[in-house]
């Protein structure tokens, strides 16, 4: 399937490493110069999906950090793309910050409607 990261589309696949060489020593990678992400589907012969808790969680914490990969590369910021530290960090808090914003906005949507409602003309 494609995504578009700030407008370039790039290539995601699940794949392992029988298919793939490069996942033969980490579980995901984004390669910007190719616009592609791949991330291990872990049918490979060191692993089994079985053996996993919950395969699909961990294959969206590894999509949402090569996502991150892409975001950063295709801001042109390169060197916090190379910044795995930083690109986890990111990747593992931006589910509480999506929440945090629609925390907010939801407040802020409910404060409207009440405020909405108050300045609505009244009718007999
Ligand atoms: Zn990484």
């Amino acid at each position: 399937m494609e995504v578009n990261i700030l407008g370039t589309r790039y290539e995601v696949k699940f794949e392992n490493e029988l298919n793939d060489i490069r996942l033969g020593d980490c579980s995901g990678y984004c390669d910007p110069s190719i616009k592609k992400i791949v991330v291990d589907d872990f049918k490979g012969k060191n692993n089994h999906p079985l053996s996993i808790g919950d395969l699909s969680v961990l294959q969206k914490k590894i999509l949402r950090h090569e996502l991150i990969h892409a975001f950063l590369s295709e801001s042109g910021l390169q060197n916090w793309s190379e910044n795995e530290d930083f690109v986890d960090w990111i990747a593992l808090q931006m589910p509480k910050i999506a929440e945090a914003e629609r925390g907010v906005l939801d407040g802020i949507w409910s404060e409207n409607q009440k405020n909405a409602k108050k300045t609505e003309p009244f009718y007999d």
